[in-house]
Order: structure tokens, then sequence, then C-alpha cells
């Protein structure tokens, strides 16, 4: 096994943490080849320099609590650059006003409904009726349960703001057991929906610390450093065309060109790995291909927010780090004069789409991370726009998108934000999966097609959950199923 030959298709956080498995476990005798189509590894990872500074045009932070993304990043060396949000508030927008996120909320439903009243009334009614909320093995849209149980308020204000925020998608479209499956777990025992938050609550196993992580220099510093470690070969800007298998072997194609592999990690979305099993699993390619997925495009902006010491930076570095490390309130004479961004003390907010804007997310980098914060003032923001179902605002050209970001911007904050020194665009077509009811269960036939077939792993965000540490641990466990197959 040592000696062999894998192919890695897609250079993703999911296949290159495949690919750093494969290599801790094969050691340097394996021949490792990671394909993309793109020109850059990373997929939805991606950092780009932003005005003098950088900014994440893709996936900008990982949870903790799953341990997975944290450990890779240990394991490239990267410990000690993990950064952590400063411990600021997010918050809703609705009726025209922020407000805080409630606690005591999983994916904002509520344990407690007391504990929402003022921001969304539960109007439905969680009865309890003698048996588990969930059947065993049953799987129902989080906008079904919610509605049904709790009113359409907590769902409109509260759930789908939060699950708009992963999946920008709607709890209607999306499935309970694949999205929040600490909540599925618990409706399975518990006979009332605010039962099983607390029992699921109860259960989250919580160290106290941080919630939220990121890497000081950016997530690409995460791709790059497991692209070395893994020690793999790199092929950029090849799209791999056809997958075919004779005998025991694999034929991937890429370009021109046919790579012989005793093993393949497919680490693509959904739609081109349905493309490339049809031929060999077309079961599973069908199952893989019905997956749908959302387009986002993400609208990042520098504006002047402390004018005071963005004023004083060529004559005076010294006196403008003093005057920018004081808080708001004390430069506030000297920022109104100079109509600098009054940005409340928020990491960001989330807008419910009954509020009828474009904008869907704020985060302020620059208050959120405090290693981001920049010595000439400026704040960074990044708004995301784009629901699922919901594209007509993403045939705006850039310019137009920024241009109603920033007024809408300007009408969630309460007051006109200053113009921008600088905004860019980024554009997520076909981005983030929108896992139905009984994802799981397609993923599992799909997998079952291919546990016959000797050196084959489906892997990534399309099967295992969207966020960075599923990601890694699906990518892990692609490498373990090739070790496992090939062995
Ligand atoms: C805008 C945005 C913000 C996000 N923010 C966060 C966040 O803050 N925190 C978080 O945890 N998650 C976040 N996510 C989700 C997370 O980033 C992704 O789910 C995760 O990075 C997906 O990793 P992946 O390797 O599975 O897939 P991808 O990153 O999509 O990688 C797949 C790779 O396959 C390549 N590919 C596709 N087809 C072919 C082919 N035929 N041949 C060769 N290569 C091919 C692509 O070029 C790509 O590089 C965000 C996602 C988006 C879109």
């Amino acid at each position: 096994m040592a000696g062999r030959t894998i192919v890695v298709v897609g250079g993703g956080i999911t296949g290159l943490s495949a690919a750093l498995r494969l290599r801790d476990e094969l050691g340097p005798q394996a021949r490792i080849t990671v394909v993309d189509q793109a020109d850059r590894l990373g997929g939805k990872l991606h950092t780009r320099p932003f005005h003098g500074g950088y900014a994440e045009a893709g996936a900008e932070t990982f949870l903790t609590g799953d341990p997975a993304a944290v450990r890779l990043a240990e394991r490239v060396g990267l410990g000690e650059a993990l950064r952590h949000p400063e411990p600021v508030p997010a918050a809703l927008a609705v009726d025209g006003h922020l407000r805080p996120i409630p606690r005591g909320t999983l994916m904002g439903v509520p344990a407690d409904p007391a504990t929402v009243a003022d921001l969304a009334p539960v109007t439905g009614t969680d009865r309890d009726e003698g048996h588990p909320v969930l059947a065993p093995g049953a799987d129902v849209s989080v906008g079904e349960l919610v509605r049904a149980r709790l009113g359409v308020p907590v769902l409109d204000r509260l759930v789908d703001p939060l699950l708009g925020g992963v999946y920008a998608g709607r709890g209607d479209d999306l499935s309970l057991a694949a999205t929040v499956p600490a909540l599925a777990a618990a409706c399975r025992t518990e006979s009332t929906l605010t039962g099983a938050v607390r029992s699921a609550l109860a259960r989250r196993v919580s160290g106290g610390g941080p919630v939220f992580a990121t890497v000081d220099g950016g997530l690409g510093r995460l791709v790059d450093a497991v692209a070395a470690a893994s020690g793999a070969r790199v092929r950029l800007g090849a799209p791999v065309r056809a997958l075919a298998r004779d005998g025991y072997a694999w034929r991937v194609s890429v370009g021109g060109e046919v790579l012989d592999a005793d093993a393949v990690v497919l680490a693509v979305p959904a739609r081109p790995a349905a493309r490339l099993l049809t031929g060999v699993a077309p079961g599973a390619a069908a199952e893989v291909g019905a997956l749908d997925y959302a387009s986002v495009a993400l609208v990042v902006l520098a504006v002047p927010a402390r004018p005071a010491a963005r004023l004083l930076t060529g004559v005076a570095p010294g006196a403008a780090a003093e005057i920018g490390a004081l808080d708001y309130a004390s430069v506030a004479l000297v920022t109104l004069a100079v109509r600098g961004a009054r940005l409340p003390e928020l990491s960001g907010f989330l807008v419910p789409a009954s509020e009828g804007y474009a904008v869907k997310a704020l985060t302020i980098f620059t208050t959120k991370w405090a290693h981001l914060a920049r010595p000439d003032g400026l704040a960074v923001l990044r708004a995301s726009v784009g629901r699922y179902g919901d594209v007509a605002v993403l045939h705006r050209s850039d310019e137009e998108l920024a241009g109603l970001v920033h007024a809408e911007l300007g009408r969630l904050l309460g007051h006109p934000l200053p113009e921008p020194e600088r905004t860019r665009v980024t554009r997520w077509g076909g981005a983030l999966p929108q896992y139905a009811p009984g994802h799981l269960d397609r993923v599992g036939r799909a997998r079952a097609e291919l546990v016959d077939m000797q050196g084959i792993a489906v892997a990534g965000a399309a099967y295992d959950g969207v966020g960075v540490p599923a990601c890694v641990r699906s990518g892990w466990a692609a490498a373990q199923r090739i070790l496992d197959s090939v062995a």
C-alpha cells in the first residue's frame, strides 16, 4: 500500500485534508496527486489581499466545538496562529432595529419561549403528545417542524436568518437531521420541541472556551500549510473530465491526459461528482446529483470609521496609534466632524428575509477580529447577498450590487455609510449545498453503492456538513475508506 498511487480530485479543504491523512498513514513512498480545475487550491477557502490588508473572499472562521479544523491547523504548525473573535455580540435586524441574538437557542429554536417573546412571539402549540417529536429514522424540514410547534414569527425572525447565515437557505428546504443533527437526535427522545432544545443544549460539550477560530493571516495559510505537509503533487487548472475503472485500477482523465491510480478520492461538489460517477456507479451518481445549491455574492467594503486616527496617520504615527486605540465615544466629536461610519459594537448582524432587504448578513471584520483591526482606521465590512431560490439580485453588475449593499447597510445601521474607499464583490455560484429532508439517507445509499468498489471514496460539503470542521472530518473519513479498501 505504501507505494500506491492515489489521485485526490478537488483541492478544497476536504481534498487537502484527505491527502494529508493519506500521507500521514502511508508515508513518503505513496504517490499522492491533488488535481483541481481552478488556478489555486482552497476552493471556498480563499484569502485575498484587500486594500493594504487582506479579506476572506470565502469562509472566514470555523467552529471549535468539533475540533477537527483546530487539530488540522495544529498538525500543520498553525496552532499558534489561531485567533478567536472578540467578545462582542451579534445581532438580528428586526423591525428597523438591531437586536441582540437571544441566548439559549439552538439554531434559533428557543429552549424557553419567554426568552424570545419580544423578538418573535411563540404562536404555535408545542404540545406534549406522549411520544417523541420525531419517529426513529424520520426526517423533516426545519421549517415544517418549527412552524407547527412554535409558529411563523420564530421561524421567520430567528431560525431562518440563522440557517440562512450558514446555508443561504430557508428552513422549509432544509433537513433537520442534516443541518441541526443534535436537535434531530433530541427530537427522537423528547416529546416537545423546546424540551428537545433543552436536552440538546445540556448535552453540548463545552470547555467554556471560544466557540470560533480563524488563522492569523487568513484561512489561505491553512490551505497552503496542509498542501505542503501532504507532500502531494499538485496539478492546477486541470479539470477532471472522466473517471473509469479498469479492473482494480482507476483511470482519471485530466485534460488530454489519463492518470492511472490505485485509488481516487472525489472531493468535488455534487454536480461534478455526479458527472464523474455516472459511468462507474450510476445509482450513486443519481443520488449525489440530486443535491441542489444556493448561490451567493459577498461584498466587502472598506469604510472610514475612525477618521481621527486616519487623518493623523501620515504626520504622527504614534499619536494615531494612541487615538486609534481609544474607544469610539472618545473620538466621537472628530468623527462627527469628518463623517466616519458610526458602527455599532457588534461582530455583525443577520437580516431575516421577511425584513425585505437583499443583504442577508453583515460581518464587521475589524470589530470581530482584533488581529484585523487596521492602523489606518478603516472598518472592513462584509455583506452577503443571495438566498436559495431568489437569485434575481445576483444578476446585477458588481457596481450595482456594491451600491445596493452600501445603501441598504446605511438603512440597517440607521445612518448613511460614508463612501467606501474600496469595494470588492466575490460571486460564489452554486456554492452552498441545500440538504433537503432525507439528505442523510441519500448519502447513505450513494456510499452503499461505492462501498463494494475498491479504491474510491466521496467526501466534502456535498455529503457530511457544510462547515470547515465537517469537511476536514469528511476528508479524513474518505482517506480511511481508501486505506481500508485498498490495504
Ligand atoms: C461564501 C462562503 C462562506 C463560507 N463561510 C464559512 C465559514 O465562515 N465557516 C465555515 O465553517 N464554512 C463556511 N463556508 C462553507 C465551507 O467553506 C465549505 O463548505 C467548504 O470549504 C467546502 O470545502 P470542500 O473541499 O468540500 O469543497 P470546495 O471548497 O468547493 O472544493 C472543491 C474543489 O473541487 C474543485 N473542482 C470542482 N470540479 C472539479 C473537477 N471536475 N476537476 C477538478 N477539480 C474540480 C473546485 O475547483 C474546488 O477547488 C462558506 C462557504 C461559502 C461559499
